[in-house]
């Protein structure tokens, strides 16, 4: 992880100024892959599989826990990425993606669920673009206050990937709290012998989630704010920790690693009449939705 201290300024200027209006933009075919290359991991081989099937499988495969609207916008999300993947292959040299779900995204080819078929078919063959782009749309289970920028997170630039303030999980409480004996704490995390939990600090990314752990050890040891998470327990790292000499509560919110759309946040957004444009709009704040021309 990487702090950017000028990041969060450009983002609240940002997401004040752009305005959320919709926009489709339509494609004369081409262009985008309507067949993505699946690496089967017992066999090693590259099957090709219907784009759209593809899109149906992870909704269903991943079940999650969002309706209507918001499954529709996660159901563009998962086409971006997977026509983003088609054309980058970021991950493996000759498939877009793989059925391992420790690697890529769940997925099952055998049954396909309904509220899953309906949203991949009503967003039939669109995506996010941002600046002619095809946006690789991450969505994470819950918020954070914000959401992060991969730069911050995988250390890669995406201008559409930046982070936007989610003010709609911002009252929401927090997915744990956990207290741990502070003479445990330095232990838990793997520090050495001499560091003591009322020197903890936490580095934050522009995000508020925590980017880095050290105790005050003068830069002899410090922690990735993931790894920290994965020690502790938590289902992010946006966490804080207060001790009061005894105890350290560690109150942590949001699940997942907070880049591009929040399912949680999505479904409330739903919940409130928003359109899955709009949530799109919320979470990608100036892509556009290109539609695939059959
Ligand atoms: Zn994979």
């Amino acid at each position: 992880m990487k702090n950017f201290s000028l990041y969060l300024f450009a983002l609240v200027l940002c997401v004040g100024l752009l305005p959320v209006v919709p926009r489709v933009l339509p494609v004369e075919g081409g262009g985008d892959a309507e067949v993505l290359h699946l690496l089967r991991t017992a066999t090693g081989e590259v099957a090709e599989v219907p784009l759209e099937d593809y899109v149906i499988g992870v909704l269903t495969a991943a079940d999650y826990a969002c309706d209507g609207e918001a499954l529709k916008a996660v159901a563009v999300c998962v086409r971006s990425s997977a026509t983003y993947c088609e054309t980058h292959r970021p991950t493996h040299r000759d498939a877009a993606a793989c059925d391992d779900p420790t690697c890529c995204a769940p997925l099952t080819l055998e049954r396909f669920d309904d509220a899953a078929v309906e949203a991949a078919a009503e967003t039939r063959g669109q995506t996010l673009v941002y600046e002619g782009e095809t946006v690789p749309a991450t969505t994470f289970a819950s918020g954070g206050k914000k959401t992060a920028s991969a730069n911050a997170v995988y250390g890669t630039d995406f201008p559409c990937l930046r982070g936007v303030e989610n003010t709609i999980e911002a009252d929401e409480p927090p997915t744990k709290i956990a207290k741990v004996a502070a003479d445990d704490l330095p232990k838990l995390l793997g520090a050495p012998d001499d560091a003591t939990a009322d020197e903890l600090f936490l580095a934050k990314d522009p995000s508020g989630r925590v980017a880095e752990v050290t105790f005050g050890l003068g830069g002899t040891w410090r922690l990735d704010g993931t790894d920290a998470a994965d020690r502790l327990g938590l289902p992010s790292c946006f966490f804080d920790a207060e001790t009061d000499g005894t105890w350290v509560t560690v109150r942590c919110d949001g699940e997942g690693d907070g880049v591009g759309l929040s399912r949680r946040g999505a479904q409330k957004l739903a919940e409130r009449e928003k359109m899955y444009d709009e949530i799109l709009q919320f979470y990608f704040p100036g892509a556009e939705i290109r539609q695939q021309t059959e």
